[in-house]
């Protein structure tokens, strides 16, 4: 979709991305919920970036996976997340509300 974003070129990026998958250590997370190891190629926005520009690079909004599982987790005729990638904000929805409620207040 997005690919040439520049966001994906910045050195900030590319070290968070570096630091998330030593996190995960290199396994995609969701295969892993199966017990399968499989090795992860790409960090996913469980909060999708283009949405959540301020989340870009929160840790608990990154996720490592394969590219088999990352492509599950979008739709992409509709640019939306699918019923598995929910299943992911769902995980992260404690987080996500700290976070909302506190940029709410200003
Ligand atoms: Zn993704």
């Amino acid at each position: 979709m997005k690919t040439a974003d520049p966001f994906y070129k910045s050195k900030r990026w590319k070290r968070k991305r570096e630091k998330i998958l030593r996190r995960d250590e290199y396994m995609c997370q969701e295969s892993k919920r199966y017990g399968k190891t499989e090795p992860a190629t790409t960090v996913h926005h469980i909060y999708p970036l283009e949405q959540y520009p301020e989340l870009a690079l929160v840790d608990w909004n990154l996720l490592s996976l394969c590219e088999k599982q990352h492509n599950a987790m979008h739709d992409r005729t509709t640019g939306e997340m699918t019923e598995l990638g929910r299943k992911w904000q769902e995980r992260v929805r404690d987080k996500f509300d700290e976070w909302s409620e506190r940029n709410d207040k200003d």
